[in-house]
């Protein structure tokens, strides 16, 4: 039987990255594509930090309708694109790139993905809960946005280089006024500070694969169950935070839906639509049994 998945009709978009051979959004896309009954096929492509301006214009040559951007080309990218949004520019990254007809737009949906996420995986929310971000780096900040825009009392910044956790603190009361607190990973008041937050959420990568025995906080950390810990890590599903939070009773998620969700953003603003919520549902459901199968 042939296969005509594929023709002269099919629109592309793709992922770019260095490495992308892991990368699940080609099995988010395709299946979201194919829920949604549109014509687009999404390719996973490698891109040296040196070609990234050759792959740009290749791209938009090609006629794509657009690129997700991940690491490490997430800041590099802004320079290459005609229109940044409100969000990109405050986060200083661009995620999503949509090639129009007028130029290229840069898009950040970390942020969007991250809270529909929350939302949907603990059932709770931000408003005037104590919050502590694990974490200084390009997730951590736009997550930071997004937390203190969804009402926030007080968000504390944890990180191994406290500069970095100044830093960012710095950038978001800029921008939103709110006073956030940083705070040194290696400091005295560390434990005291995660144990009587409302929320934790881990933006490093440690407990990532394969680094999974280690833990972004002590070993002996005791959690109460009245928190909810999010960690933005997929790769286990289960790190060993998560683990010890759950030992304790708490909420936990981990960080799979704010890659669906951050990927639903992106192909709303490729296709100009809103993915209905039975599908995002659906597709999520579906990655949890993708990533469960595959052994992760
Ligand atoms: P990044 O910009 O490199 O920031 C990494 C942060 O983690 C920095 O604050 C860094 O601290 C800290 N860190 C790194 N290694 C550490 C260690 N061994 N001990 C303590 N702290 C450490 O990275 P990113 O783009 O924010 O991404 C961070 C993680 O989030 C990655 O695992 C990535 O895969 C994941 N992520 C997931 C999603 C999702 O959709 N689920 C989306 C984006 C990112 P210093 O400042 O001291 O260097």
């Amino acid at each position: 039987m042939t296969d005509d998945r594929i023709t002269g009709k099919t629109r592309l978009a793709a992922v770019i990255g260095n490495p992308v051979e892991h990368s699940i959004s080609p099995q988010l896309h395709n299946t979201l594509s194919r829920y949604m009954g549109t014509d687009l096929a999404y390719i996973p492509v490698k891109v040296e930090k040196e070609m990234l301006d050759t792959a740009v214009q290749g791209f938009c040559a090609m006629g794509f309708v657009g690129v997700n951007v991940t690491i490490p080309h997430k800041k590099e990218i802004v320079s290459f694109v005609d229109r940044v949004s409100d969000e990109a520019q405050l986060v200083g990254a661009v995620n999503t790139i949509k090639i129009c007809r007028h130029g290229i737009e840069g898009y950040n949906t970390d942020g969007e993905g991250f809270v529909r996420s929350f939302r949907e995986d603990t059932g709770s929310s931000f408003g005037n809960k104590t919050v502590v971000i694990l974490g200084a780096g390009g997730a951590a900040r736009s997550i930071a946005f997004s937390v203190v825009r969804e009402g926030a009392a007080n968000v504390i910044i944890l990180n191994r280089t406290l500069s970095k956790a100044e830093q960012l603190c710095t950038a978001v009361s800029k921008v939103t006024g709110a006073a956030l607190k940083p705070v040194a990973a290696c400091s005295a008041e560390r434990k005291d500070v995660i144990g009587t937050c409302d929320i934790v959420i881990n933006t490093t990568p440690v407990g990532m694969y394969p680094d999974t025995e280690n833990m972004p906080v002590d070993v002996d950390m005791a959690f109460s169950s009245s928190q909810t810990v999010y960690d933005i890590i997929y790769n286990p599903p289960r790190t060993r935070l998560l683990q010890k939070a759950e030992n304790c009773g708490c909420m936990t998620a981990n960080g799979l839906g704010m890659l669906v969700y951050q990927g639903i953003a992106a192909y709303e603003i490729w296709m100009d639509i809103i993915v209905p919520g039975q599908i995002c549902t659906r597709l999520y459901d579906d990655l949890k049994k993708y990533m469960l199968n595959k052994g992760f």
